[in-house]
């Protein structure tokens, strides 16, 4: 194990499945925990996975490694909270689904004996709180860090002893430039829930459907939606505040080639449709080919569960 004492600020989904991993793969590691809501921390202690400490600068402390889990736009008042009680040689890292904002505000705010280096798993769920945490979260999903360019001695060390304490937590390691990152994301993470959100704001604005009627008949394809659309809103309202330029790109070809989809159905342009369908068949297929999904039917959900079959679209 590189770190032998780990802050958690922020014990939510994230933080808390960090606790529990490090319990299930080094026992022995010292692991503090502080969330700015006293709620949080009473429910984080109850759940035995870390000391739960009363203030930030006490959780980190001493602490060899210390990682943000707040949403993004919590870090950069978090990090100025404890900043000058970082340890020599501390090295401090986050979570955070954006890159570019972090390490901007981040790097400055890192005093000169600590090492900051910026990161964000690819794992998660639509859950949010200390109990939605578990082990396994990390489990084969890549974690991206994207490192400073810092000539200092002993960044290099910090950069190796970060990816082999994901290493060591199941999962893979790849490093990335911050922008590349933030461009990356737009497309496989925050767009998609961006539209998420708005098929399920559109669904509840109509007023020819009603809404039992959405409800009722949702394993047509809406509820996949519903269920990125059930993500904590505090997060993502700082994702999109984060990652704007990216997300604002992708998005503009996002409605290019929607347009594109409305044009074929207007005219009966079948050929086109089913050359854009079969080209999205493939990508899933090298989803699952690279183990980042199951290839159960229905996503591995239990058929039993279904009221009364599924006839999707
Ligand atoms: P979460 O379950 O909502 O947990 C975040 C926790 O941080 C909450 O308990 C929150 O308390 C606390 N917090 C807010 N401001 C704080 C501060 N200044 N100091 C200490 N604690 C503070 O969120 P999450 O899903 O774990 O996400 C955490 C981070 O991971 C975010 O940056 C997110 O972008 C990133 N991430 C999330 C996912 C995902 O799928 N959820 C995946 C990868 C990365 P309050 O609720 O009282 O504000």
């Amino acid at each position: 194990m590189s770190f032998q004492r780990i802050a958690i600020i922020g014990v939510g989904l994230i933080g808390s499945s960090l606790a529990r991993a490090v319990r299930a793969h080094a026992p022995t590691t010292d692991v503090r925990l502080y969330d700015a809501s006293p709620d949080v921390r009473v429910r984080a202690a109850a759940l035995d996975i870390g000391a739960v400490a009363a203030t930030a600068e006490d959780a980190v402390r001493d602490a060899d490694l210390v990682i943000l889990a707040t949403p993004v736009g919590a870090m950069a008042a978090a990090t100025a909270g404890f900043a000058t009680a970082l340890a020599p040689g501390a090295v401090l890292t986050d979570v955070g689904s954006t890159k570019r904002a972090v390490v901007d505000a981040l790097g400055k705010l890192t005093p000169e004996h600590a090492f900051f280096i910026a990161g964000h798993p690819i794992a998660g769920t639509e859950q949010s709180g200390p109990e939605a945490g578990f082990a396994s979260l990390f489990e084969k999903r890549w974690t991206i860090l994207t490192p400073q360019e810092d000539s200092r001695p002993g960044y290099a060390d910090a950069l190796a002893r970060l990816s082999a304490f994901w290493t060591m937590l199941g999962a893979r390691v790849e490093i990335m430039d911050p922008d590349r990152h933030d461009l990356v994301l737009a497309i496989t993470s925050h767009v998609p829930h961006l539209i998420a959100f708005n098929i399920v704001a559109t669904a509840e604005d109509l007023e020819t459907v009603t809404e039992s009627e959405i409800v009722k008949y949702s394993a047509g394809g809406f509820r996949d939606f519903t269920r990125l659309a059930a993500s904590d809103p505090v997060m993502w309202r700082d994702v999109f505040l984060a990652n704007k330029d990216a997300v604002l790109e992708i998005l503009g070809r996002f409605t290019e080639d929607l347009a594109a989809l409305q044009r074929a159905i207007r005219w009966g342009d079948g050929d086109t449709l089913h050359e854009i369908f079969t080209r999205a068949r493939r990508v899933r297929r090298e989803v699952i080919e690279a183990g980042q999904d199951s290839a159960a039917p229905n996503w591995g959900r239990d058929q039993s569960a279904e009221a009364g079959g599924e006839d999707k679209g």
